[in-house]
């Protein structure tokens, strides 16, 4: 076993520099100790948004210089309890920051119904009378459109009571999930006895003994499968609070309600499905080739997530792996890769693992300031591939908080992953171009193939299912287990073909998926990895104008709807192009693939 050292161990030299933000605890406690005088002034401006344009202008000003300076403080508090979670003094920062982001969330909270009650033609009015009000146009506008789905006050009133009830059946199932089920203990690699979790699940499935695999999988299913009945119950209950909702206010459906919260159109979702339908053979296929790189006779569930090729002598130290990330950016032009450069080596990053850190990577950071990323580095080509991801997060805030206000500084989920997903592709076509070596290059495409296969081919398998589930209970039809699970073995029949064992256990998947608790999200994965794939091709084939477009993508922030922006960076998300164009470099990587192994 390595040593983990404490926090106050790690050097220096890879850790990120908090005092970019603040330079002592004391200007965070100086700080922190104006926020209520801060948020009081919102008191005046209730109930008198309508007066004038400039009293409009000033509210919007005002929540905007409050919630600037409360990001600060709050995202200070937080890096530095994720820096070491076993920290009491920062705990005890980062639990005084959530408190006050409820007590600010709640002082500004008259703002959006106000404004949506002034209705289109007084913000139009105000509009032509004050050019300061210009650049919340589209703030006003994503307010605006959705009014016509707002009830009246008592209806809406009587709306906002049932919100607790709705968020039952999602409550319910994280406890029956994560506390109540308990799942046994089966013999691991080493022959000795490992207690099965929701979190080392996956670990299991990657073993390269395939009994420890198939012994993990079925202890799974069997003990979610004695509560089938119960998980059935629970997701009934969510979806028919999804489709009350849609009804009452009037969408002719809860995706309809679901996509207009980034002002997507129906078709974009049924897009998806329909392209990725189209490559179903390519992803047959693929099954093949795992088939007989596992050298099994039947390829099961439980034989999915293993490496068909092992990890080639690959260690990448962090250098290494700062090296060819750089030199992967070069379609991104000059600029951008020194800019990269300049915050890895500037303080962005913390990089390596130390006691109570964090686990996993993410990037943060605060408006008026620069990105901060963390990760836990190990040295695997999964660590480089992390880094490249975690930094195209952090550049797509830098140039938009380098182009846009406060207003527009965060991205929407629709968006988020596309930055980090065009600097992934970047990087394994890099490493592609320049390797010959076959056990290298066929390990390159293996993560490349499993990154579409997770996030490409089986978020569309649920959003399908969803859909599915939906739209059987708006023609009321009951959502039984057996229902669901009769429903989500065929999905899982037409997405892995005759090449893979649909058996009655993975029949029940439907039952643990966390997400389905949240409707119609998940196919944003599979949209955002279609157009960034798309993104990367064109900067690779096309060159200058495709850079001019993306650069000019990353600046833009949550200015606009998420498929306008896409639009302006050549991805026309209404047409199934940018997803067929995706999955043919998946059908082009199969094919390779094919031949390597
Ligand atoms: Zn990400």
């Amino acid at each position: 076993m390595k040593e983990i050292p404490k926090r106050a161990e790690a050097d220096p030299r890879y850790k990120w520099k908090t005092e970019d933000l603040f330079a002592t605890d004391g200007d965070w406690e100086r700080g922190f100790a104006a926020v209520p005088a801060d948020m009081a002034r919102f008191a005046e401006y209730a109930g008198s948004l309508g007066e004038s344009a400039e009293r409009l202008v000033s509210a919007l000003r005002l929540s905007d210089e409050v919630g600037e300076r409360f990001t600060r403080l709050y995202v200070y508090a937080h890096l530095r309890y994720y820096e070491d979670t076993g920290n009491q003094r920062y705990k005890a920062m980062a639990d005084r920051a959530d408190a006050m982001a409820a007590k600010l969330a709640a002082a500004e909270s008259f703002l959006s119904p106000e404004i949506i009650a002034l209705g289109k033609d007084t913000i139009a009015r105000f509009t032509r009378e004050s050019a300061d009000l210009t650049v919340y146009a589209h703030l006003l506008d994503d307010l605006l459109r959705r009014s016509e789905h707002v009830l009246d006050a008592p209806r809406e009133a009587l709306l906002a009571r049932t919100a607790d009830l709705a968020r039952t059946p999602e409550a319910v199932f994280d406890i029956l999930h994560e506390a109540d089920t308990k799942f046994p203990e089966i013999i691991g690699e080493d022959g000795s006895l490992a207690r099965l979790t929701l979190g080392n699940y996956t670990s299991f499935m990657e073993s390269r003994d395939r009994d420890v695999r198939r012994r993990a999988y079925e202890a799974m299913y069997d003990t979610i499968g004695r509560f089938r009945n119960t998980y059935a119950g629970l997701y009934q209950a969510s979806v028919t609070g999804d489709n009350f909702y849609a009804e009452t206010r009037g969408y002719a459906s809860a995706l309809e309600m679901a996509l207009s919260g980034d002002n997507v159109p129906d078709e974009v979702y049924r897009n998806l499905i329909a392209a990725a339908g189209d490559f179903l053979p390519a992803l047959h296929k693929y099954m093949a080739i795992r088939k007989k790189a596992l050298g099994v006779d039947k390829l099961e569930m439980y034989d999915m997530y293993v490496p068909i090729v092992p990890e080639a002598d690959a260690r990448v130290s962090y250098d290494e792996a700062k090296r060819l990330f750089l030199a992967s950016l070069e379609p991104l032009g000059a600029d951008y890769a020194e800019k990269t450069r300049r915050g890895m080596d500037g303080g962005w990053i913390d990089v390596y693992e130390n006691e109570n850190k964090r686990s996993g990577a993410f990037q943060w950071g605060a408006y008026g300031c620069h990105p901060f990323v963390s990760l836990n580095y190990e040295g695997r080509v999964k660590d480089m591939f992390t880094l490249a991801h975690e930094m195209g997060h952090a550049m797509h805030s830098l140039l938009t908080w380098g182009r846009q206000p406060f207003t527009y500084a965060d991205y929407p989920i629709f968006l988020a992953e596309v930055a980090s997903t065009v600097n992934e592709a970047l990087l394994i076509e890099r490493l592609l171009a320049d390797t010959s070596d076959k056990a290298k290059r066929a390990y390159f495409i293996n993560y490349y193939l499993e990154e579409f296969r997770g996030t490409l081919f089986r978020q569309t398998q649920f959003a399908e299912f969803e859909l599915l589930a939906h739209e059987a209970a708006q023609n009321d039809k009951p959502l039984t287990a057996d229902v669901l699970s009769e429903m989500y073995a065929g999905l899982n029949r037409k997405y892995y073909g005759g090449g893979a064992e649909t058996d009655a256990r993975i029949a029940d998947e439907w039952a643990r998926i966390p997400h389905f608790y949240n409707a119609y999200y998940v196919y944003k994965y599979a949209t955002g990895y279609s157009a960034a794939i798309a993104i990367a091709r064109a900067l690779l084939t096309e060159g200058e104008s495709a850079r001019a477009r993306y650069l000019e993508f990353l600046a833009g922030g949550s200015s606009d709807y998420p498929i306008a922006q896409l639009a302006r960076a050549g991805v026309d998300m209404s047409s199934p192009e940018p997803i067929r164009a995706a999955l043919s470099v998946f059908a082009g990587l199969v094919d390779e693939m094919e031949t390597l192994i």
